[in-house]
């Protein structure tokens, strides 16, 4: 019988069978390469958004960042991203878990993220165990060794700017979370450093695989050391000083009023300072303040702090170019989520601090900026949903398309993605959580929690070391108290206005959402008979 087919020789038929299978094959790599984007979260130490020129601010034509803001131009602004608990081992526990610190464990500098077997999530074991390739490079920070990357090569502790010490999974040795006296320092400035080894890793990384990396800079923490050819950034230029350097803090509440470290009164305490108090490390004779009066002391001191701060800065920015330059020459920026942040705010003379760990503003916030051409519409900003470094873990495994393939039951945050790519959820939050644990404790700060809305801040100083491993046993209670603040005629919280009859159905409402809010993150205050003592005198 005659076939109304063409006959084909069988190998013409294997031919076809592979070249079908290579372009279904090929089809398959590239669908699952642009549903699974890389993921580069690039995360300084300590950055304020008050430092990054894309956020405006008194700094951004004195110090602008024109490398970190390719981010904002490129993709996304947010201006409302806030710290669970504004201090550095807590926040990365945070973002690596998806869990608040009391649940995770780490609500202090010294306590150990928990272990693999732990039951504690770790995003970067998930990303790993769903097929992405995973590394660290940078400042870690946290009491245990690093787990959930294929590869790391950390700075232990704090690291040192100049010179510093590092150690990598293959070293073949145990991770210290204190640099040895002894260990191995490579010659070089930190930032350039941890920039050079996450080039290096890129380039030699296994190419069939999607990548998550975590690029960690040491930068900007104390104790500042600009790069040798940043040492004289800024010198000639006065930096502009924000409008709270001198403020008046009558309207504070008792619990904060005589707290929390002063830039201008290093040398001349006009706070009540305790003893455990650091200030801002100076070399001695590194500003001369002789003949200066007592507020021209303070102007120095204040100067000598951003100029060291901003020039510390300007090597991250420097470094981040270089990493978007790779990327771009790579062609690996078509399809790489890129975010940069900071693990929280910090001050720069507002208020008269530096440092973080309060509930204001200036280290409430985080910068976050993120990219993903085709994905995150480019120039957009977001001004109205609260965010939170507890929703990272989730935004990365939503990019990974893993959510639902993955246990994420035991995060307490929500994936960004809709939010970043300008299609935010219709339901989203109406307040984040804040709890800072360590009280006391290094930067003279009461223990406190509290609620941010879009509109309000309530905190509750309670004033209690309870059971932080910084804090309990050194620490005794101070005094406790309650402070409002209406952003939106106070964006600087200048006027705590707690006690004002007309607040007094918002403060209300505030405390029974801050109670919901407990009940939700499961952070719960009936195990501390003291703490809840204080409530009810006060609440
Ligand atoms: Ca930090």
């Amino acid at each position: 019988m005659k076939s109304s087919r063409r006959e084909q020789n069988p190998n013409q038929l294997v031919v076809k069978y592979w070249l079908f299978s290579l372009f279904f094959a090929l089809w398959f790599v590239a669908e699952a390469a642009a549903e699974r984007p890389n993921i580069l979260f690039i995360m300084s130490d300590d950055h304020a958004c008050n430092a990054i020129s894309a956020y405006g601010g008194r700094l951004a034509d004195v110090a602008p960042t024109p490398n970190i803001d390719r981010l904002a131009k490129e993709g996304v602004r947010l201006n409302q991203c806030f710290v669970t608990n504004s201090i550095c081992t807590p926040s990365r526990a945070v973002i690596l878990s998806g869990q608040h610190s009391h649940l995770n464990g780490v609500k202090t500098l010294v306590d150990a993220f928990p272990g693999p077997t732990s039951g504690t999530p770790n995003v970067a074991e998930m990303l790993r165990q769903s097929g992405y390739q995973t590394a660290l490079v940078g400042k870690w920070h946290l009491r245990s060794p690093p787990w959930g990357f294929d590869y790391w090569k950390v700075g232990p502790g704090q690291g040192l700017y100049h010179n510093p010490v590092f150690v990598a999974s293959t070293d073949g040795v145990a991770y210290q979370s204190r640099v040895a006296k002894t260990a191995k320092r490579t010659k070089g400035y930190y930032t350039d450093l941890v920039t050079d080894y996450a080039l290096e890793w890129l380039d030699d990384r296994d190419r069939s695989k999607p990548f998550f990396m975590m690029l960690h800079h040491k930068a900007p923490h104390g104790k500042w050391e600009p790069a040798e050819r940043h040492k004289n950034y800024l010198a000639d230029v006065e930096i502009p000083e924000p409008e709270t350097l001198w403020e008046d803090f009558s309207h504070r509440s008792s619990a904060t009023r005589e707290m929390g470290t002063s830039i201008t009164s290093r040398l001349h305490p006009r706070r009540t300072m305790v003893a455990d108090v650091q200030k801002p490390e100076w070399p001695a004779g590194s500003i001369d303040l002789s003949g200066l009066s007592d507020r021209e002391q303070g102007k120095a001191a204040y100067q000598k702090y951003l100029h060291d701060y901003l020039g510390c800065v300007k090597a991250v920015d420097e470094n981040v170019g270089r990493v978007l330059d790779y990327l771009d020459e790579s062609g690996l920026a078509a399809n790489t989520l890129v975010i940069y942040t900071a693990d929280q705010g910090m001050f720069l003379g507002e208020h008269d601090y530096f440092d973080k760990r309060w509930i204001y503003e200036e280290c409430l916030q985080m910068p976050f900026l993120a990219r993903l051409p085709g994905a995150i519409p480019a120039g957009s900003v977001n001004d109205t949903e609260l965010c939170s470094n507890l929703d990272f873990a989730q935004t990365f495994l939503d990019y990974a398309n893993v959510s639902d393939t993955v246990d994420v039951s035991k995060m307490q945050g929500q994936s960004l993605r809709g939010i970043l790519s300008g299609q935010s959820p219709a339901q989203w939050r109406d307040a984040i959580y804040y709890r800072y644990w360590m009280h006391l404790a290094h930067h003279n700060i009461p223990a406190h929690y509290g609620i941010r809305t879009n509109r309000y801040k309530l905190a509750f100083f309670y004033a209690l070391p309870l059971d932080a491993s910084l804090g309990r046993g050194s620490f005794s209670a101070s005094t406790p108290g309650w402070e409002l603040y209406d952003l939106e005629f106070d964006p600087q919280e200048i006027n705590n206005v707690y006690e004002l009859p007309k607040y007094k159905p918002v403060v209300q409402q505030l405390k029974q959402r801050l109670l919901q809010l407990k009940q939700q993150y499961a952070d719960h205050d009936e195990p501390y008979p003291e703490l809840m003592k204080r409530r009810s005198e006060l609440w």
